[in-house]
């Protein structure tokens, strides 16, 4: 042990090898469920160092898990055993290249630091979720997280040009280029993008960024029935050519919880009502925007389909109706035992799967009380259980109907926040068994030692043919 601390100092200073107590906030998640007890926390400044840990590391057999902002969801970031290889001093941001539209950044970046870097050029990274205070550029890409405006914007592999990894044996894969176009063999940047930490350790990244928009129209929409809400969705953006940037669905008791946690919020409307739409549109040029919002909510309003419509004012009423949103997480969290999921299903089959997903709970555990909140613009449900009780097969059982249910509806038991610890049982039971396959010959392709956050993302290699 003493060996490995001395080795690891070797590299980037006693001062950034940490042990003991100092290790604290990387031996918990953030939701509190998961923990670890690393062998050591160290915090690398750059690629050569990142490279020098991992080469120690393979001579040594010793685990390493890479760690950026520690805002996963899934225990997929916790180290026990192992190094916990900090990413957080990678925080440079290169440069930023406003013609081409692109930012150079290292792995430790925080999202929204590199947004308050883009904003002086009029540029912004569309990657909107509730942790991006905290989460950094080589967690989110590792993730390949999704967020709010993946309607418009896609996954963090849409907004990902070039990448730099440093392989389990310290060899560094330079990707960094600053293409649209490169078909020139396998691409091992979107293989490395949602690879969870197995494949090796991203350190920068070329970025995309896109124009800052400067008109943006916000609204809370009431409506009789979800199932219309696709239908709305498609007539705002025939309306708009296209501007719609986030459309998520709230259910009265996401309300409630809101309402029960946050003692100054608000209701959005006057009345109560079972389907509460978040409809946001953006644009750089759109003095009209406004105007055509209120024509297609007007026209639907008069036809019944609507039942109220609130549009934000300002940008104080623009941040209430996000924050709302946002509490997302916290909501979830706030009880225990909690089942959190992070399901999708085609558009069109999310009003079925909530429709069908409560009975189908209540069957098998009458007391438990169910949440959701939904990316509605691209069919992400974040379904939330709160079982009666701790019992672990409880869990699993309830767990598995909505895992079961999203699969059987084409959909799929993991979204955005990834496989990580909480979704391996998932992987084995539903994931496509070739799929599984390549995915462990190319995990022992590159990580032959299999040192790259062991235990996390693939199932244990026994996969057995049906
Ligand atoms: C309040 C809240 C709201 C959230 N909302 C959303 C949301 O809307 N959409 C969404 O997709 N997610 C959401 N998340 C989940 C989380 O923020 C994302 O998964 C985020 O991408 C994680 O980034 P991070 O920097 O915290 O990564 P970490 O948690 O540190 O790591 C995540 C995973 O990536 C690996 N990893 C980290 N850095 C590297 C690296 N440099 N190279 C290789 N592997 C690495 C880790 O080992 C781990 O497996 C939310 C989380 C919170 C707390």
């Amino acid at each position: 042990m003493n060996e490995l601390i001395d080795a690891l100092a070797g590299i980037t200073g006693p001062a950034q090898v940490l042990t003991g107590a100092d290790m604290a906030p990387w031996c918990r998640d953030w939701t509190g469920q998961y923990q670890g007890q690393p062998l050591a926390v160290v915090r690398p400044a750059n690629r050569d160092e990142v490279a020098a840990i991992l080469r120690l590391a393979s001579g040594m057999r010793v685990p390493v898990v890479p760690v950026s902002g520690n805002t996963g969801l899934n225990g997929g970031a916790m180290a026990e055993a192992a190094i916990a290889l900090s990413l957080d001093r990678l925080n440079r941001i290169r440069e930023i290249r406003p013609e081409a539209r692109v930012a150079v950044v290292e792995a430790g970046v925080i999202v929204d630091a590199l947004n308050t870097a883009a904003d002086p050029h009029g540029l912004f990274f569309p990657l909107m979720f509730g942790a991006s205070g905290s989460a950094m550029i080589g967690g989110v890409l590792s993730t390949n997280a999704g967020g709010a405006n993946v309607l418009r914007y896609g996954n963090t592999r849409d907004l990902c040009l070039g990448l730099e990894v440093v392989l389990a044996d310290g060899r560094v894969l330079d990707l960094m280029q600053a293409l649209h176009k490169n078909n020139s063999g396998f691409d091992l940047k979107d293989l490395m993008i949602g690879a969870e930490g197995q494949l090796g350790v991203i350190t920068a990244a070329v970025l995309k960024l896109h124009s800052l928009p400067t008109h943006r129209e916000t609204a809370m929409v009431a409506m009789a029935a979800l199932d219309e809400a696709p239908a709305l969705l498609n007539a705002i953006q025939d309306a708009s050519g296209g501007a719609v940037v986030a459309f998520e669905f709230m259910p009265r008791a996401f309300i409630d919880g809101h309402l029960a946690l946050f003692p100054g919020a608000r209701e959005p409307f006057d009345a109560p009502h079972a389907v509460n739409l978040l409809v946001e549109l953006a644009a750089t040029q759109a003095p009209g925007l406004g105007e055509t919002l209120e024509t297609v909510l007007g026209t639907w309003l008069e036809s019944g389909k609507i039942a109220d419509a609130v549009i934000a004012k300002s940008e104080t009423q623009r941040r209430e109706i996000w924050a709302r949103r946002e509490a997302a997480a916290e909501i979830a969290f706030a009880r225990k035992p909690v089942i959190d999921t992070d399901i999708a299903v085609p558009i069109d089959a999310v009003a079925d799967f909530l429709r069908q997903i409560e009975p189908a709970l209540r069957a098998i555990d009458p007391d438990c009380q169910l949440l959701s909140v939904t990316h509605l613009g691209d069919g992400n449900i974040h379904y939330t259980c709160w079982p009666s009780n701790n019992d672990p097969q409880l869990k699993l059982r309830l767990r598995g109907v909505i895992d079961q249910m999203a699969v059987d509806m084409a959909g799929t038991f993991s979204a955005e926040h990834g496989v990580g610890l909480s979704k391996l049982g998932a992987m084995s039971r539903h994931k496509n068994v070739v799929a599984l396959e390549v995915m462990q010959a190319i995990k022992s392709a590159l990580d032959p030692l299999g040192i790259l956050n062991p235990g996390k993302t693939l199932p244990t290699p026994k996969v057995i043919r049906p």
